[in-house]
């Protein structure tokens, strides 16, 4: 299997490509006029690195927006990643327990998607040596595009999403999102998701990336997410399964805003 076939590439703007994993994750790629950066590195089984050679040569800045395993599984195809120092941790339970890259490459097997040039090995020795502590608080300069980051701390401790001014585009992760998953040990706890919202409301985004949906979302979306999480109610919500991590699980709450939008939030 190519990485063509392998990565299917979305572009929502003309500097911004939303690369999917079909693993079911995303990564995005922005590309300004003296720099790239890459946001997340998806499962690591196909060769990311190549697929976004393939669109730009600039020179490349790694970054993640937090440890979970389907945000950091292609680390080791790059020479240097960025991430909050608060998700060091998090990272480092991927990389020193192989069951869930096992789990990953498994799954991965059934589905038919493991690429021929596809190194096991070096997917299943690596380690974060490469990694390098993100600046939360310095601007991305790309050139004729200019990142900010933004603390999202709440489906993880040290979450970093990206506010893309020229676009008024926000790259929310995990915290800010459809089906926002609250059950982790590391996650908060609903009322500080809320603040979090509440204070991201306060940045003049338009629309919104999400690391698990092609869609552009807006702030209609937005509104759908904090009244989901001001409405939680566990009476009414599902019990659901984590589908890597399968000893962890939570309630569903699936809700309907006033504008018919759909959020789910799983605590
Ligand atoms: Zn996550």
């Amino acid at each position: 299997m190519s990485e063509q076939i392998y990565f299917k590439i979305h572009q929502p703007f003309t500097c911004v490509y939303h690369i999917e994993d079909p693993m079911g994750v995303f990564v995005t790629l922005i590309v300004g006029s003296k720099r790239a950066a890459l946001i997340d590195t998806g499962m690591g089984i196909g060769n990311l690195r190549q697929t976004v050679q393939a669109i730009t040569d600039k020179p490349l800045m790694v970054i993640n927006t937090h440890g979970h395993a389907d945000h950091i599984g292609g680390n080791y195809q790059f020479d240097e990643v960025y991430m909050n120092p608060d998700e060091y941790r998090l990272a480092d339970r991927f990389y020193n327990q192989t069951d869930i890259r096992e789990i990953i490459y498994q799954q991965a097997k059934q589905r038919n998607l493991v690429p021929d040039d596809f190194n096991f090995n070096s997917y299943m020795c690596c380690r974060l040596e490469n990694k390098r502590a993100f600046d939360c608080d310095a601007l991305l300069d790309l050139g004729d595009i200019v990142i900010k980051p933004v603390l999202l701390p709440s489906h993880t401790p040290g979450m970093t999403g990206f506010y893309i001014e020229p676009l008024k585009l926000l790259l929310g992760g995990d915290s800010i999102c459809s089906m926002v998953c609250l059950y982790f040990p590391e996650a908060s706890a609903i009322q500080k998701h809320i603040e979090v919202l509440e204070k991201t409301a306060e940045l003049p985004f338009e629309h919104i990336l999400t690391s698990h949906s092609k869609e552009v979302l807006n702030r209609d979306n937005f509104e759908a997410f904090i009244e989901c999480a001001k409405a939680y109610d566990e009476q009414s919500a599902y019990r659901y399964r984590d589908p890597f991590y399968r000893h962890y699980g939570g309630k569903m709450f699936i809700y309907e805003s006033r504008k018919n939008k759909t959020a789910i939030l799983v605590k």
